[in-house]
């Protein structure tokens, strides 16, 4: 035989046997999301490297550590997605969305990539499922948008859930506390790892975010951003704790995270589980700006898939699954399996999920492989049912035997559905 290849390291296939429950996320996602006027959007899977560099951010672990980024052979540096929001951003602004009616709601589900260390929960292609609002400053918002999220997760059944808040502030009043940080840092700089060194000049708040251990004793004690926040972050902050009390959302507020992009302003948040961080998202007035469209606001957030299916398991949570066939033909002689064949044929076309024998198998044989695959009911064609034009279907949770005229196939579909 020969060699065979793998799957890449921290790549998973979705296997049939798992399919129903991504459907399901998915399914239950985009019902929410409806219920808020929120549309779908697609982006690309890769996009210049510099849409990344300039929207995630040049001192971010992704950006550093985690991109795939590779020259095409037309010597473009193309980078996998790493995330959804730059590409969202992108899409919004060269379709010019920004010139329609306001607020733009978008959703999306996507792969992402990043070259991680592979453990649980972390994954180097994963996927999202996220949401980005364009267009509103508007403090209600931001609660709206962790709304979808929390709303998202106690569909699915989750009932542990805690909702982190924090306020990174904005370009009025970071820069105070970026100084203050900085003289905290300064005295403890030595202690800090090598790239948080580099951080120190460009972006002192990612050293708040930096997963070495002897970085995170440091920033224990470092001053915290609300004590700096202006008044303007101040009272927006206010009123988003004020509309989530209003949606009865508990949280706490969590002045160490920061979250690991750049572009977040104001507020941020993160939603774990028992295990995982598995939604973490956050207003991020100035990137659209940035990356080259009109002065305007926006928020949004992204779930982890695979970590929420780890969650759901884990805590028990039963995910609805449906039979995979309505009922199993089985036939005797070739005129039965050709009557099954037709039949089969028929009752598709009515919606009934059906299958009959490809395999040559005796009928005993047909039956044992009907109840392994879970079909709800059973039959069998053979020169007694052709020639009385007449079936008996056998329901295989009690045995119950139904007849039914061949003739008549709308009422064996209402029988087996
Ligand atoms: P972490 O701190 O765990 O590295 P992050 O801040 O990098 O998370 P985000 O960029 O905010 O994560 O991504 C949003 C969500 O996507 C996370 O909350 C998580 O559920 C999921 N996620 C992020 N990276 C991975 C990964 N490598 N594998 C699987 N899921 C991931
Ligand atoms: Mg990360």
């Amino acid at each position: 035989m020969a060699m065979e290849i793998q799957a890449p390291k921290g790549t998973k296939d979705m296997l049939p046997q798992d399919a129903y429950k991504w459907q399901y996320i998915e399914s239950v996602f985009r019902d929410i999301a409806k219920t808020y006027g929120i549309r779908e959007v697609r982006t690309p899977m890769f996009e210049h490297t510099d849409l990344f560099l300039r929207g995630v951010g040049d001192t971010t672990d992704i950006v550093q550590k985690e991109m795939y980024t590779f020259n095409d052979k037309g010597d473009r540096s193309i980078t996998l997605k790493p995330e959804g929001t730059a590409s969202v951003v992108r899409a919004f602004i060269e379709n010019r969305l920004f010139n329609e009616a306001q607020p733009t709601k978008l959703y999306y589900i996507t792969p992402a990539f990043r070259y991680e260390n592979v453990q649980k929960g972390r994954l180097r292609q994963f996927h999202q499922c996220g949401l980005e609002v364009f267009g509103s400053k508007e403090p209600s918002m931001d609660a709206e948008v962790i709304a979808v999220a929390m709303d998202t997760l106690k569909k699915l059944g989750l009932k542990s859930l805690s909702l982190n808040i924090n306020n990174l502030g904005c370009p009025n009043c970071r820069p105070k506390y970026n100084e203050a940080l900085k003289k905290f840092l300064a005295e403890n700089h030595d202690g800090l790892c090598d790239l948080c060194k580099t951080r120190f000049e460009k972006n002192p708040m990612r050293i708040l975010d930096c997963k070495e251990k002897k970085c995170h004793e440091i920033t224990k004690n470092a001053p915290i951003i609300l004590d700096y926040m202006c008044e303007e972050c101040d009272t927006h902050f206010t009123k988003v704790k004020e509309y989530l009390d209003m949606l009865e959302i508990s949280y706490e507020i969590d002045p160490g995270i920061v979250r690991g992009l750049d572009y977040y302003t104001k507020t941020i948040f993160e939603i774990l589980t028992s295990d995982f961080t598995v939604c973490g998202g956050g207003r991020y007035d100035k990137l659209i700006e940035e990356l080259g469209g009109p002065d305007m606001p926006a928020v949004g957030f992204a779930i982890g898939i695979e970590r929420l299916i780890m969650t759901l398991e884990k805590e028990g949570i039963e995910i609805p699954n449906e039979n995979l066939f309505d009922l199993y033909i089985g036939a005797r002689g070739e005129e039965g399996s050709k009557c099954a064949f037709k039949l089969a044929s028929s009752l598709r076309t009515l919606g009934v999920k059906c299958e009959t024998n490809h395999m040559g198998r005796s009928i005993k044989a047909e039956m044992k492989f009907a109840n392994k695959l879970g079909a709800a009911f059973t039959t069998i064609l053979g020169e007694d049912e052709l020639t009385s034009k007449k079936v008996n279907l056998k329901r295989m949770s009690d045995g119950e035997i139904f007849e039914a005229s061949l003739d008549n196939i709308e009422v064996i579909a209402k029988i087996v559905r």
